[in-house]
């Protein structure tokens, strides 16, 4: 299987392509990055850490498009939106974990997924692709005498907030609860907000060091506190995740799928009465 790496240089292009290096059957057919890198015209095997790929980096996503059967995609929203345009063109199949996409770029994305297979995950990891199921299971049972807060941790570059992943997981209580969770989210606090509304869903977002991602979902009710978390300490998790979804995409009819698609993941829901 061919793959061609969009943002090979970034924190987890460099994770991805080591990876991908050591996985049987794939074949790393390109890598790129933003015009003015200093990462252009390095060989892919520099950024991986590993034997040399023969292969240099280059600027034009485009042609990764054109070569490969998979390209992976941990860029930054606009890039992605650009990319997804490639994924119809050609066909080639488009994993995408880049976080931060406005209502735009996702209508960019679904556009695209009419003539190409896309995965749209904000979080590749297995932990927290079943976080998402446990809260929304339990946000089903607590009623709205339990508040909902999310709070997020990520290290000093991360550039949007609050997290994707927070906001999945923000998704998946409103889901529990029936509601949508853009009525009921309460993006940030500061200064005069008054007290807490009742049925909000609230999110706190941290940066600091090198925190490579930590959630924790909060259910906090009078006299007692449920709280669910879990913490990443590293990207191999979501290279891992990315590299199941390269394999599962890969000649899949065009569509828009998500990281529980390429998991499996299905959790019974309670009989409707
Ligand atoms: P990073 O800044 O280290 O890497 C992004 C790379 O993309 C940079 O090297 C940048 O130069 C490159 N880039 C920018 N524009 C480009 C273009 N037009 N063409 C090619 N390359 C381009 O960031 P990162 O920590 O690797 O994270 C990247 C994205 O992935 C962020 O949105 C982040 O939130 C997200 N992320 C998602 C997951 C997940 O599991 N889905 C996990 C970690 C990070």
């Amino acid at each position: 299987m061919r793959v061609g790496v969009a943002g090979c240089a970034g924190r987890m292009g460099q994770m991805l392509l080591k990876t991908l290096a050591a996985v049987p059957g794939v074949l790393v057919v390109g890598g790129s990055e933003r015009r003015g890198s200093p990462a252009l015209g390095m060989d892919l095997g520099a950024l991986a850490g590993t034997e040399p790929f023969g292969i240099t980096v280059g600027d034009d996503a485009s042609v990764l498009f054109e070569n490969a059967d998979v390209v992976i995609d941990f860029t930054n929203p606009s890039a992605t939106a650009q990319h997804a345009g490639y994924a119809a063109r050609t066909g080639a199949a488009h994993v995408i974990g880049t976080t931060g996409l406005d209502s735009e770029q996702v209508a960019a994305v679904t556009r695209a997924a009419q003539r190409a297979p896309i995965v749209l995950a904000a979080n590749m990891s297995l932990g927290v692709n079943l976080l998402e199921q446990v809260v929304e299971q339990v946000a089903r049972i607590l009623d709205t005498e339990w508040d909902v807060e999310i709070v997020e941790m990520h290290h000093r570059h991360k550039v949007d907030a609050p997290s994707g992943t927070a906001l999945i997981l923000g998704e998946a209580a409103a889901r529990g609860r029936g509601v949508a969770l853009r009525r009921v989210a309460k993006r940030s606090r500061d200064g005069q907000v008054g007290p807490r509304v009742k049925g909000e869903i609230g999110f706190a977002a941290l940066r600091g060091g090198d925190v490579v991602g930590d959630h924790t979902v909060l259910f906090a009710a009078d006299g007692e506190r449920v709280e669910i978390t879990h913490k990443a300490s590293s990207r191999e998790i979501f290279a891992r995740g990315a590299v199941k979804a390269v394999l599962w995409a890969a000649g899949k009819p065009p569509g828009l799928y998500s990281m529980k698609d390429v998991l499996g993941f299905s959790v019974a829901k309670p009989a409707a009465d």
